[in-house]
């Protein structure tokens, strides 16, 4: 089996540094591994999504001199497949109802309870047995405990490095409590997008940064619930400069276009993240 390889970049800004580490280091694992290399635009946030960025997108990688394989998936266009998958949760009674607002969810929060891996308090179970007014928006929720139940625990999740070395996992998606899957605003979310075009696209090696690590173990939870294949993952550090040293803030967030404007060349940014110049990297 060929390996499938993704970037994901949600267009709601400019590219900078740490993107182009995280595709960087897609495209020469792919490479290795004599796999290909997809693109997906996250465009599931309407409010937040512009026209110019998804272009930026495509001409900073351009210029980096990255190469995509097949065609580009945009979310926008899949609704409809996130909205089956969570049909199948709600058959299942795995999906409830919330319309709380966040003024009500931060009135009913303990700060000295239980918080997410994001640093939010779990939600209190408010509307998780008493359905809410059918007339106030609300989003949807898993039923985190039932949930569990039905995907029957403990779930693992394999992870790789870039050596491709592996190692399994365990998973814990109860630190998230009781997610919302579908948002009030957008009949999906980062989660069930993540895992539904992951197995429709054939992902096997998803690489991303440390910062998603957490979302894996709910991830697993949705694959193992909706009988999708699970991918290997390798969640990358922080980005280094070729001097083995952190990035600094200020250079890591700014723009790869301004660092183009600037008079930097596309190995110059290669270099600067310890890749090889292009002209050394095999032809994709
Ligand atoms: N769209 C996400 C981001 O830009 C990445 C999602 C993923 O790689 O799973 O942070």
């Amino acid at each position: 089996m060929i390996p499938v390889f993704r970037f994901a970049p949600s267009p709601n800004g400019l590219l900078h540094l740490g993107h182009a580490y995280s595709a960087l280091l897609n495209a020469e694992l792919a490479e290795k591994a004599g796999g290909t290399l997809l693109l997906r635009i996250e465009d599931i946030d309407a409010g937040r999504t512009r026209p110019e960025f998804v272009a930026a997108i495509h001409e900073d990688l351009d210029w980096l001199g990255i190469r995509f394989d097949g065609e580009v998936r945009r979310q926008s266009e899949h609704f409809p497949d996130y909205e089956r998958a969570a049909a199948r949760l709600r058959a299942r009674g795995l999906l409830f109802r919330c319309a709380c607002t966040r003024a009500e969810l931060a009135a009913a929060a303990d700060p000295s309870g239980p918080h997410d891996p994001d640093g939010s308090p779990l939600y209190p179970g408010t509307c998780r047995h008493v359905p809410p007014d059918p007339a106030r928006p609300f989003a949807e929720r898993i039923a985190m405990d039932a949930a569990t139940v039905a995907a029957g625990m403990p779930l693992h999740w394999t992870a790789f490095d870039r050596e491709g070395r592996e190692a399994e996992r365990l998973a814990d998606p109860s630190r998230w409590g009781d997610a919302v899957l579908l948002r009030k605003d957008v009949p999906t979310s980062y989660h069930l997008s993540v895992v539904v075009d992951d197995a429709s696209q054939g992902v096997t090696h998803v690489v991303r940064g440390k910062d998603l690590e957490a979302t894996t173990d709910l991830h697993r939870l949705l694959q193992a619930l909706l009988g999708l294949p699970s991918p290997r993952y390798l969640h990358h550090d922080l980005i280094l400069d070729d001097a083995g040293e952190k990035l600094a803030k200020s250079r890591m967030s700014k723009p790869l276009r301004l660092w183009r404007e600037d008079g930097a060349s596309p190995d110059d940014v290669r270099r600067m993240l310890g890749f090889a110049p292009q002209s050394r990297m095999p032809r994709r």
